[in-house]
């Protein structure tokens, strides 16, 4: 009895990790303008930016033509616009992803999600909530932050263009 009492309460302790459902939408927009409805997004996106804006999804690793961007200028929400990286912020991580160890003042807002179970910091274009990538503590100094973005959820505004 005791013992099925205490699997009882492991159990029930587990289920929320084990039945955890993947982030499989984007965020809230902060900006009603951008409150577009899952057909106004497709109408507005690629499809594989519409995987990964609004569904959360994750783009082949290398797949960006991104990852070898090396000139200044700015990085920006492929949904809205908003500015969310500069090139100074910008390495190479080896992982295929386009990464970052900053994000420009109020670009980005975060979340803990749990599609890999292990949660992770999620973290989304703060003016139109589409999904942008997620950041982990193994990046260079200052920060010691890595945003590791998918591509295609970025467009790059070169400087002086
Ligand atoms: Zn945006």
């Amino acid at each position: 009895m005791k013992r099925r009492s205490l699997f009882g309460l492991l159990g029930s302790a587990l289920v929320p990790w084990l039945g955890a459902k993947p982030a499989l939408a984007a965020s809230t927009p902060t900006d009603p303008q951008w409150q577009l409805s899952p057909s106004q997004w497709r109408s507005r996106l690629s499809a594989e930016a519409f995987s990964v804006l609004r569904q959360a999804g994750t783009e082949r690793p290398f797949s960006s033509t991104l990852n070898k961007e090396k000139r200044q200028g700015t990085y920006a929400c492929a949904g809205c616009q908003l500015p969310l990286f500069s090139s100074k912020a910008k390495y190479d991580s080896g992982t295929g992803w386009p990464s970052f160890y900053e994000a420009l003042p109020n670009g980005i807002a975060t979340k803990v999600d749990f599609k890999l179970i292990i949660p992770r910091t999620e973290y989304h274009c703060r003016r139109c909530g589409g999904h942008q990538g997620h950041v982990f503590d193994d990046g260079p100094k200052p920060s010691g932050k890595r945003y590791c973005n998918n591509g295609v959820a970025l467009v790059f505004l070169a400087k002086g263009n």
